[in-house]
């Protein structure tokens, strides 16, 4: 983008920003969506016998369109291998509506997100 000689510097920041909090009172309300069991959401079941079933949630009004992946796994991990084998819990981002959250059913991952986001259980 070039830059326009004739505006002024703007001061203020575009966006107001704001301060996270931490604390029992601030635990965001996150929404969820339904399971995806090994590739397949538990609202939907097998839309397509043609598609491997750790593609059929691509199928589905929920996540059409979208590549899901544990958003905690290691980049080591295979994505695809994880969304085949495991059950990913997602959730809708509490701070930005466009991005979701999705946890895969592993230890690890589980943890890194009870550790963020304290849901109960
Ligand atoms: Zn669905
Ligand atoms: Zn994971």
């Amino acid at each position: 983008m070039a830059n326009d000689p004739g505006t002024v510097p703007q001061e203020a920041p575009r966006h107001q920003r704001q301060v996270e909090r931490q604390g029992v009172q601030a635990v965001p309300f996150v929404q969820r969506l339904p399971q995806v069991r090994g590739g397949v959401c538990e609202f939907c079941g097998i839309l397509d016998k043609n598609v491997p079933s750790e593609q059929q949630y691509k199928l589905c009004p929920h996540y059409r369109g979208l590549n899901l992946r544990c958003s905690y796994c290691d980049e080591t991990k295979d994505p695809e291998e994880v969304v085949g084998h495991a059950v990913l819990n997602v959730y809708e981002h509490p701070d930005n509506p466009d991005k979701l959250v999705v946890v895969c059913d592993s230890y690890t991952c589980t943890q890194k997100h009870e550790a963020r986001f304290r849901t109960s259980a």
